[in-house]
């Protein structure tokens, strides 16, 4: 047990008159449908709170109970996602509640095996779905957490390596109180959220240990470490990655409108589930070989072969460890030979239809310049 009784009493009356007062609105709070819980929970991985709120609430509208969910297409559930990015995640939802109807008749498991069971979830998800649906005194672990408790306990080892871990989740066990879990939780991430923060660049936002509620109980606090603790992940190493897309156009009979050309990626990759313009990696090509690349690659993904034409936009954006430039290419429709070595999906869409399908983000700005 990291903590003696008096230090947890003492913890957990602080920390609950704390949250009484500053607990923010969020949408997500005040409701206990485990369906709306585990929604918010999936959405805020890796995810800031301000971007998540306007998806939480139109995904909720759309589709408001895990049984509609689960009849949706993909497409939708995809296209409401558009933006938020790590699209497994939906998918992984999706596929979660469709599992639910087929399992559990449509209603939230409340067995913790049967909860972790479900695709993408894990034990923190779990422990949150439970612990504030269900009220079940379930620890819960994730990045603000990790980051109060290694400060309470002032522990300065790696907080993944599998010390770390174990120290961590029996903190998290330890703390809970019998009632009102969920509660206490969202109270615990709450203040690794606002006040006991992650430290950014220049220190601009490192813990507000003054205005903390369980100063007085922090072992970091008392040697003057908060500032240090967590110790750092090591820096990802960003790799500069060039690609190119290519706006495939195919005139319409005269009076109709033409048609552009899209992929379906399929599972395993990047963005699987999600459709794009035909897009892959450049070799370093020199300008006079650009072209033929095009033309090789478009065939390979689709089996289309164009007439390339102009460069028309650069794109830059960030995938995980990726800085991608991505270099944007008209093309003409001339034939098509029969499926690609690739042989993905595809379909021949007009422009007013773009809409409705879920694009990546640069395939969502290229939509735009269609
Ligand atoms: S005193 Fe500072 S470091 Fe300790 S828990 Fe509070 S905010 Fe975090």
């Amino acid at each position: 047990m990291p903590f003696d009784s008096a230090w947890l009493r003492n913890f957990r009356r602080k920390l609950r008159a704390w949250y009484d007062r500053h607990a923010r609105e969020l949408p997500w709070r005040g409701t206990r449908d485990p369906y709306a819980v585990w929604l918010s929970e999936i959405m805020l991985q890796q995810t800031q709170v301000e971007t998540v709120k306007p998806y939480f609430e139109r995904f909720l509208a759309a589709l408001p109970t895990i049984r509609a969910l689960a009849e949706a297409e993909e497409r939708q559930v995809l296209r409401l996602w558009e933006g938020l990015g790590y699209y497994r995640r939906a998918r992984q939802l999706h596929q979660a509640a469709r599992q639910i109807v087929a399992v559990h008749d449509g209603r939230f498991p409340c067995d913790p095996q049967a909860v972790q069971r479900l695709p993408g979830i894990g034990r923190y998800t779990a422990g949150a779905i439970l612990s504030i649906a269900f009220d079940q005194r379930q620890p819960i672990l994730e990045a603000n957490t990790v980051r109060v408790f290694s400060r309470l306990l002032a522990y300065d080892g790696q907080t993944t390596s599998s010390a770390g871990q174990k120290l961590l989740w029996a903190a998290a066990e330890a703390v809970l109180p019998a009632r009102e879990v969920g509660r206490f939780n969202q109270a615990l991430m709450e203040l690794g959220s606002e006040v006991c923060r992650r430290p950014r660049a220049h220190g601009a936002r490192a813990p507000a240990c003054e205005a903390c509620p369980v100063a007085g109980l922090c072992h970091a606090r008392q040697r003057g470490l908060q500032g240090e603790i967590p110790r750092p992940k090591p820096r990802p190493q960003f790799e500069d990655v060039a690609e190119a897309a290519v706006l495939v156009r195919r005139r319409g009979a005269p009076g109709t409108p033409g048609r552009v050309l899209l992929i379906q990626w399929p599972e395993g990759r990047r963005w699987a589930g999600l459709w794009d313009f035909p897009r892959f990696a450049l070799k370093g090509e020199k300008e006079a070989e650009i072209h033929r690349a095009l033309v090789d690659n478009v065939r390979r993904l689709t089996g289309v072969t164009i007439s390339p034409g102009e460069h028309f936009k650069t794109l830059h954006h960030g995938v995980t460890r990726f800085r991608i430039t991505l270099d944007c290419y008209e093309a003409e429709y001339v034939s098509h030979n029969g499926g690609g070595a690739e042989q993905l999906v595809q379909k021949w869409v007009r422009p007013a239809e773009l809409e409705h399908y879920p694009l990546s983000s640069t395939g969502r700005k290229l939509a735009g310049l269609v």
